[in-house]
């Protein structure tokens, strides 16, 4: 890991907020970091926020509503008191009774979200987390794109066409220029044989977390309910096969291309 949290930056979360751009160009994996300070230059307070610091969990944000989500699909499957106590436990009371707002502003932070993913893989182990994160990936999904109607329309009149290979490629390169631009979180797309390989290089759901094996159970919950909506039902197999909190550099999940039904 070569987070480092000495790299942190005066910038505040609200100038992120602000600048809420739909299909804001994202920046290419793995370019190098631009040096912090030239010499002699003393660093500055004013510089226009790049995005630069990667550690700083209270930064990057997922908007209100998916946060929301979270919460009310984990009320789902673990009722209200459920969902009291993993708040409690994720050190994040002032959310019990007190959901974040029903909108698309970036203020949900990864630090929030990394930290509810922990608290319910605690509280109810791997297999748990992967149940709940099947309910909250749909959700997330569907409260996503109902706020993009048109956009969603368009995007399933393009995928009518072509062969089911062809629809999916479309869907998913949709999804990850939908996420991007919606939330901080950076997807790429790409694939291999027998797979799309989706490749997160900036991923709320295993945000300062630790674990032995691959954590993003949301991020795969997601993508089952995204490919499963633009194939009209069809399941297919979803791993994780790296991720971040086991110290890969991506957290990368990947999709079969051929459909288990
Ligand atoms: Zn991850």
């Amino acid at each position: 890991m070569s987070e480092d949290k000495a790299k942190e930056t005066e910038n505040k979360p609200e100038e992120a907020i602000k600048e809420v751009k739909p299909e804001e160009p994202q920046k290419p994996a793995g370019e190098p970091k631009k040096e912090e300070t030239k010499a002699g230059e003393p660093k500055k307070e004013a510089e226009a926020p790049k995005k630069e610091a990667e550690t700083d969990g209270s930064k990057y944000s997922y908007p209100n509503k998916w946060g929301r989500v979270m919460l009310t699909s984990a009320e789902e499957v673990m009722g209200a008191q459920g969902v009291a106590a993993l708040l409690n436990l994720a050190g994040m009371k002032t959310l019990i009774g007190n959901y974040p707002p029903d909108n698309m502003k970036k203020e949900f932070t990864f630090e929030m979200i990394g930290k509810l993913q922990a608290g319910i893989w605690e509280m109810y182990g791997n297999r748990g987390a992967r149940v709940f994160a099947t309910r909250a990936g749909e959700q997330t999904f569907k409260g996503g794109l109902s706020q993009f109607k048109s956009v969603a329309a368009a995007a399933q009149v393009a995928m009518k066409v072509g062969t089911l290979e062809a629809k999916i490629k479309l869907g998913l390169e949709f999804f990850c220029r939908f996420f991007n631009s919606v939330s901080d979180q950076v997807v790429e797309v790409s694939e291999d044989d027998k797979h799309w390989i989706w490749t997160i290089t900036r991923c709320p759901v295993c945000w300062g977390r630790k674990t032995d094996e691959p954590c993003c159970h949301l991020a795969i919950g997601v993508l089952q309910a995204a490919t499963a909506w633009v194939t009209e039902g069809k399941k297919f197999r979803i791993m994780e096969t790296e991720c971040k909190a086991k110290g890969d550099k991506n957290c990368v999940i990947k999709i079969e291309k051929i459909p288990v039904e």
